[in-house]
């Protein structure tokens, strides 16, 4: 039997209803097979990367411990991003839903599809920042300490939002 992983996975959402978007996810990644959603984080509003014509960002990270194997888990993220009406229109075009696996426990990973960590975490305080609420003492393989990173991250201005009544 494989052993439990804690992976991380980032949410994004800037296109149409943005919170469905992010609970829509959370509720399918909790139905996802021999996984269990352990933690979510509060969800933070932020400007698209590079100040780009586009709606504001929803994101939030969850923590997820699972037994599916690295591959099988993004097959079953990029589903859930389909189910969510994800269209891909390009890198960084606006999208319903953007699913991105941040990390996989300890793990390394360079394989065509999936590089883990995730290449964008040291630079965007929209995935620091929720992790970080997550598990402040967490460290990123071959990139060191999240505390650090998070303080050294250029701060883009980003917004709690509050959960509806
Ligand atoms: P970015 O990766 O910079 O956040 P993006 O999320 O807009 O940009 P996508 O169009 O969603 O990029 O994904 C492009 C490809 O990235 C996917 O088809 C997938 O195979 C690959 N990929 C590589 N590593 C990862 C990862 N850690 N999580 C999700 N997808 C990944
Ligand atoms: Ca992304
Ligand atoms: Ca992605």
């Amino acid at each position: 039997m494989r052993a439990m992983v804690r992976a991380y996975i980032g949410l994004g959402s800037n296109l149409g209803d943005r919170q469905g978007h992010l609970d829509f996810a959370l509720a399918r990644l909790a139905e996802l097979p021999v996984s269990r959603v352990a933690a979510h984080s509060p969800v933070y509003c932020s400007r698209p990367l590079d100040d780009m014509e586009q709606p504001d960002y929803f994101n939030a990270v969850a923590a997820l411990d699972t037994t599916l194997p690295p591959l099988e888990l993004l097959d079953a993220l990029q589903a859930i991003e389909r189910a969510a009406g994800r269209e891909r229109t390009g890198h960084w075009a606006p999208r319903t839903l953007d699913l991105d696996l941040l990390l996989y426990g300890e793990a390394v990973i360079d394989h065509p599809r999936l590089t883990v960590p995730h290449p964008g975490i040291a630079a965007r305080d929209f995935v620091l920042q929720p992790l970080h609420d997550l598990d402040p003492d967490l460290v990123i393989p071959a990139a060191g300490s999240l505390a650090t990173l998070l303080e050294h991250c250029p701060q883009r201005g980003l917004t709690r939002v509050e959960a509806a009544p």
